[in-house]
């Protein structure tokens, strides 16, 4: 919808289609027309009460924003330990897949039966011939195919 700027049909340059003259009258009335105003109820993000004063207060009381604090704190504690404790898992199933060997070779199933969560690594080895080495930490593994995997480990002071 078009909007008019002076609310006037004095202004039009040619007298409007009725159609058109419709429309700009229910632009008037509706702009003019007292807007709802919807009262949100606010509520404390800690403990889910009413909140009063000023719009942007989220919580009741300092302790209730600490506490709130606190538990977000936790939570992203949480996520970190368990991405670090997957990490280390997968390092200890690619240690004890490779042994003593420099080199091996796995499968898909071995892999996952120990646990093994692909999505975590530590970082991606290029080799330039494009291929891509996963790591976690010194071990790695390289894909072959589908379900099968060379295992092999970088020296600590080749980083
Ligand atoms: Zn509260």
């Amino acid at each position: 919808m078009k909007k008019i700027s002076n609310g006037s049909i004095r202004y039009f340059k040619k007298w409007p289609h009725p159609f058109q003259f419709i429309e700009y009258y229910l632009i008037l009335v509706f702009e003019k027309a007292p807007t709802m105003t919807t009262t949100q109820a606010k509520v404390c993000l800690a403990c889910g009460k009413a909140v009063r004063g000023r719009i942007d207060k989220k919580f009741c009381d300092d302790y209730c924003r600490n506490h709130y604090n606190n538990q977000l704190k936790a939570v992203e504690t949480n996520f970190v330990r368990n991405i670090m404790n997957a990490l280390r898992k997968n390092r200890l199933i690619l240690q004890q897949i490779l042994g003593d060997k420099m080199i091996t070779k796995t499968n898909l199933e071995r892999l996952t039966g120990k646990g093994f969560q692909f999505k975590y690594h530590t970082n991606i080895y290029d080799n330039k011939k494009g291929k891509l080495y996963y790591y976690c930490f010194e071990y790695g593994y390289l894909p072959i195919d589908k379900n099968h995997f060379l295992i092999v480990k970088r020296k600590v002071d080749s980083w």
